[in-house]
């Protein structure tokens, strides 16, 4: 059995054209996996989509707004007729608002749930017949050290991220029948761009991280690649409703 091989398999990725979404992506695409980069930026995700091209695989870009539900049933609709089948699914796409929890608004509430969480399970929504039809799948969703933690600064986004653990032990149990597997990763602290805004705007993150983290550093996207292909791939059809960090440690020590 080919545990690592994903030869043939279709990935799609929100968010896939920068950080941690195009890390999983190369790794999905070296194991052999055509890969669909679905997000906002037309640039940033051609981009992407070049530099998935050389390392020899097939990928396209596929406009999401994943805070839009339309906006996401029309990219795997589309998915499924320009590739033919979907099999992995990385709920990846995310975004945070820091301020104080009472500073903000019922929008910004929303505009964080709706992206990090509610675009998440109508992404699943929408791949669900796909994956079922094919007679299995792979659901990764991407939570976070705040799926675990809270932050003074990050009400919004921590709430989203805890849900996304949650849901995606209640899409385990209601597809496991479909062999459908879902789990969560909970990346530690991983150098990007949504990282870069946030040692910006907190005091003092940066030397708390570098001090907190086991690994004595900052985790790089590519970090991310190899748990990408596990769960992505037949090596983990065990494997469901799990939330397994990949964080230097950071969860691990008191
Ligand atoms: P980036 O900001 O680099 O990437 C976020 C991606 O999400 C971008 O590619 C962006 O693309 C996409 N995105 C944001 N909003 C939308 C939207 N409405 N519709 C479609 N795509 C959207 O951040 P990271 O790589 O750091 O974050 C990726 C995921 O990892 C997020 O879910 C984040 O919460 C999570 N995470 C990150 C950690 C870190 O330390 N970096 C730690 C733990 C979790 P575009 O703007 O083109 O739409």
């Amino acid at each position: 059995m080919k545990l690592f091989d994903l030869s043939g398999r279709v990935a799609v990725v929100t968010g896939g054209n920068g950080g941690i979404g195009l890390g999983m992506a190369t790794g999905l695409a070296m194991a052999g996996a055509a890969i669909v980069i679905a997000a906002r930026n037309p640039d940033k995700s051609e981009a992407a989509v070049a530099e998935l091209a050389e390392l020899g695989a097939r990928s396209a870009f596929i406009p999401l707004d994943v805070a839009d539900p339309q906006s996401c049933r029309v990219m795997v609709a589309d998915t499924a007729e320009r590739f033919g089948r979907l099999d992995i699914l990385v709920n990846n796409a995310g975004m945070s608002i820091r301020k104080p929890p009472e500073s903000y608004t019922v929008e910004e509430w929303h505009r964080v749930l709706d992206t990090n969480l509610t675009g998440a399970l109508v992404c699943c929504q929408a791949a669900y017949p796909h994956m079922q039809r094919q007679g299995g799948g792979k659901i990764i969703s991407i939570g976070s050290m705040m799926s675990i933690f809270g932050a003074a600064y990050a009400a919004a986004y921590s709430a989203s991220k805890g849900a996304i653990v949650q849901l995606t032990k209640s899409l385990a149990s209601a597809w496991a029948k479909d062999n459908i597997q879902v789990n969560a990763v909970l990346p530690g602290w991983i150098d990007t761009e949504l990282t870069r805004d946030a040692r910006r705007q907190v005091p003092g993150l940066n030397e708390r991280i570098l001090n907190r983290t086991p690994a004595g550093r900052w985790g790089t996207p590519t970090d991310l690649a190899g748990i990408a292909v596990f769960l992505g791939g037949s090596a983990s059809d065990f494997v469901t409703g799990a939330a397994i960090p990949v964080d230097g440690g950071y969860s691990a020590e008191f």
